[in-house]
């Protein structure tokens, strides 16, 4: 079977949404910045003042309304969208008045500027207004093979620099924090990655801040560094798909105490993967990890959520977290990352995203679990 063409796929989800938007009682859909858009269309807005709206009446034809001068830039796909360009003295919001239609309900990407919204809602009068993730987020949440395949590129592409930063050929002490952040950020980009996301880079004490900023701190011999990077994979239809690892290393033999404090999150990760099955609620992938960290010494001690789900956006549906009982399905897609974080001491991190499947939890991240040491 070949692959489906882009304007195949693209089609398929137009489709799905329109069910989705019929089940919802929903008139209209408005799509303009954020990853919903390049994920029903192929396109990423420019985020600017000028509006781009993909408008999607329940019965009518999708239209893409864009500033007269990025056209050029949109991938036409006439089976999925028209594309309308408008011109500089146009009104785009009563163009996207006109193509909405009479509406009593109306959902809008959670995305788009406050000033777009402003200016559209007095216009549905009395119109109830949804956020497009409520459409859109449980679609977007069930990866189909092509979409399993990109988030594998982009993790086998973080893989190898992790790969890279435990052999120690990423020289880490003497250097500052930010300075490894850069080089992380520069090696991601070198593995095919269209842009960055983050690269959190925190030495010593830092590491029991889950998402320090990496600064000016010279890392020094004898501490832990912890790693989480990230960035955007773009696949051929001009979609991009996010990778997200988190790693550590040791910068030389580390303490006894630090041994049994990665002894307990390594098995922690491993286990809350193990039971990340289909039809496992959300929430009891978290309570796994979170009861092992507590048995084994560090009650309080992991303070967030033990994931996110992973697609065109580096958070997204499912949250995995107390109070989500929602089950995993096939083809969901999601970090597993506990942490351990004492103030002022360290603290320590291991991601991998893992894909549900009918025969299993997939882990997409291969590099080594073990606490790395490295001594340049
Ligand atoms: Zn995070
Ligand atoms: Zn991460
Ligand atoms: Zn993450």
């Amino acid at each position: 079977m070949s692959a489906p063409t882009p304007d195949a796929t693209f089609s398929a989800r137009l489709d799905r949404v329109r069910s989705t938007m019929e089940a919802a009682d929903l008139d209209v859909l408005m799509l303009s910045v954020g990853a919903d858009l390049p994920w029903l269309t192929g396109y990423h807005a420019m985020a600017l003042e000028r509006l781009t709206m993909l408008v999607v009446p329940r019965d009518g034809d999708a239209t893409m309304l864009v500033p007269r001068l990025e056209v050029p830039r949109v991938v036409p796909r006439p089976d999925v969208f028209a594309v309308e360009g408008w011109d500089e003295t146009d009104d785009p919001i009563a163009r996207v008045v006109e193509l909405a239609g009479p509406a009593r309900s109306v959902a809008i990407g959670d995305q788009t500027w406050a000033r777009f919204v402003v200016d559209l809602m007095p216009h549905f009068g009395q119109a109830t207004w949804r956020r497009g993730s409520d459409v859109l987020g449980p679609l977007r949440a069930v990866k189909d093979a092509p979409e399993i395949a990109a988030l594998r590129r982009a993790a086998e592409a973080v893989d190898r620099v992790a790969a890279e930063l435990q052999g120690g050929q990423i020289p880490v002490i003497g250097r500052t924090e930010a300075e490894v952040s850069a080089d992380l950020g520069r090696r991601i980009l070198a593995e095919g990655h269209e842009k960055v996301n983050f690269a959190i880079v925190a030495a010593g004490a830092n590491a029991s801040s889950p998402h320090h900023h990496p600064g000016s701190r010279v890392i020094e011999p004898g501490e832990i560094i912890l790693c989480d990077f990230g960035g955007t994979l773009v696949e051929d239809d001009g979609v991009g798909y996010c990778s997200d690892i988190s790693r550590c290393v040791y910068t030389g033999e580390p303490p006894a105490e630090f041994r049994e404090l990665w002894d307990v999150l390594q098995d922690a990760q491993a286990r809350a993967v193990e039971a990340a099955t289909v039809g496992t609620p959300a929430e009891a992938v978290d309570a796994v990890a979170r009861d092992l960290i507590a048995a084994g010494g560090y009650d309080g001690y992991f303070i967030h959520r033990i994931g996110h789900g992973i697609g065109v956006e580096a958070h997204e549906d499912p949250y995995l977290v107390a109070g989500n009982d929602v089950p995993l399905v096939a083809g969901n897609a999601f970090s597993v990352e506990p942490g351990i974080y004492v103030p002022g001491r360290w603290g320590a991190r291991i991601e991998d995203i893992v894909v549900a499947t009918d025969d299993g939890p997939m882990p997409l991240n291969r590099a080594s679990h073990d606490l790395a040491v490295v001594d340049a």
